[in-house]
């Protein structure tokens, strides 16, 4: 409870409808890194807090090398507020360093600790000389959500890790960035397959989270010959700290690519970038196509003769999946956008360029797109049920609560951000060709089940 009362005070996430966590989610990029393990020097609740929205309830997922259950936590009470934690703090990490295996650990502070004012950069620094890399990043809830919190994980380890010089620079290594590893609920089968792409276009892919990837990919981060930034806004600071750091430059891509418009675009950009071979990409891209129109051929009977043939659609999401669904809807599907939501925070001096990026459709008027950035979640919910869905031509995309608007009025939804839901999200991502053609069958049968009576 005094976890949930401090988010309603922070203003960064909610307790009803919660879309986002407080700065201490960033754990979860600690945590996506193989071997990384997080100290918690905060209440006992919060963890747990973030948990759901990022984690187990944004499609079942739990943390690989670590699970949140073993993370060590100081468990900060009454007590530590009243003559301080650092001393319980120091005994907690020398215990961990000697109790976990693990090849790095983080120091992680939330309100309370920040508040009374221990000093975890102190406590941090007393473990220099130890076995293994020993950092700190304040986390406090009541500076920002989960994706400034994230950017402090990034910005601890580059600044406290990394060499102040890069070694011999690999002009074909590509370090990716832009992917929130759980907040983005399909971010460890997105980085598989874009890893996949980059290689076949003649790169060397250096993704520092997921499935082994862990402290050699870290290492290799000052080395890159370019760093690319997979998103409209998240990561862009930490590609700039990069670039005053190491003088890496990096190639800018606002959306992960879904469906073959945006991916043969991406395809192109990032070939023409780093001086790739033009020929093997177009081949490349040929081929993708007509295996991508060769499924959908597959389906063109059905699709043509489903009662129920969604037209229009609303998002209530993150900017990047905004962004990157629209584009996809728009320019391969032929929706109509009505009403896009951001829910996440953006920082208000990103919001003209994000807008600019949403202009960039195949649309009559482009400019009449309406983007919302807005810290109320259910918001869009009030504007889907003040339409008219009786032809049910309008398709919800967003998170597990936008579900339950969908569910009462019997329009077809699909879920594509935190919370995803108490389901099991495996392999699922939207990105690249597959990407396109596994979102138009989540959004055709869902029509179909919501048009046929066959979902409640
Ligand atoms: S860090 Fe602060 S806002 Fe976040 S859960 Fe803990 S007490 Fe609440």
């Amino acid at each position: 409870m005094e976890a949930i009362a401090c988010e309603i005070e922070s203003g960064y996430a909610w307790s009803e409808q919660q879309r986002v966590g407080c700065a201490v989610g960033g754990v979860y990029t600690a945590l996506a890194i193989e071997r990384v393990l997080p100290i918690m020097h905060c209440g006992p609740g919060c963890e747990g807090n973030i948990d759901s929205v990022m984690a187990r309830t944004n499609g079942g997922q739990n943390a690989d090398t670590y699970f949140e259950s073993v993370i060590p936590s100081t468990n900060f009470c009454e007590a530590d507020v009243v003559f301080g934690g650092q001393e319980r703090l120091r005994k907690l990490v020398d215990d961990s360093l000697r109790f976990y295996d693990a090849d790095m650990f983080i120091i992680i502070d939330g309100c309370t600790a920040e508040i009374v004012g221990d000093d975890i950069e102190e406590v941090a620094r007393g473990f220099e000389d130890a076995r293994v890399p020993v950092l700190f990043a304040s986390l406090p809830g009541f500076k920002g959500n989960n994706l400034w919190g994230h950017s402090q994980i990034l910005s601890a380890i580059i600044d406290q890790y990394l060499p102040a010089q890069a070694g011999v620079i690999n002009p074909k290594q590509v370090n990716v960035l832009g992917v929130v590893p759980f907040y983005d609920t399909f971010w460890a089968a997105t980085l598989e397959k874009l890893e996949n792409t980059l290689r076949e276009l003649g790169l060397e892919p250096n993704i520092i989270y997921g499935r082994r990837h862990g402290l050699a990919n870290l290492d290799k981060i000052p080395n890159a010959g370019f760093n690319l930034v997979l998103s409209p806004w998240v990561d862009i600071d930490i590609a700039q700290k990069l670039e005053s750091k190491y003088g890496t430059p990096f190639l800018h891509y606002p959306a992960v690519p879904a469906g073959p418009t945006e991916t043969a675009k991406f395809i192109r950009a990032v070939t023409e970038y780093a001086g790739l071979d033009r020929i093997k990409a177009e081949h490349y891209i040929r081929e993708a196509e007509e295996r991508y129109y060769y499924y959908v051929n597959r389906s063109i009977r059905w699709i043509f003769t489903c009662r129920v043939q969604p037209k229009e659609f609303y998002i209530n999401s993150s900017a990047v999946q905004a962004l990157s669904l629209t584009r996809f809807l728009v320019n391969d599907l032929g929706f109509i956008p009505r009403r896009i939501f951001i829910n996440e925070n953006v920082p208000e001096e990103h919001h003209g360029t994000i807008r600019e990026y949403f202009k960039e459709l195949e649309l009559d008027d482009p400019e009449s797109i309406e983007i919302i950035f807005t810290a109320d979640g259910g918001l869009c919910d009030q504007y889907v049920k003040s339409e008219d869905t009786t032809f049910r031509k309008t398709v919800v995309l967003g998170t597990t609560w936008d579900e339950l608007t969908a569910k009462v009025l019997r329009i077809p939804f699909v879920p594509v951000s935190a919370p995803y839901g108490d389901v099991i999200v495996g392999l699922k991502t939207y990105f690249g060709y597959d990407g396109g053609l596994a979102l138009m069958t989540d959004i055709y049968n869902d029509a179909a089940n919501k048009g046929m009576g066959t979902v409640n």
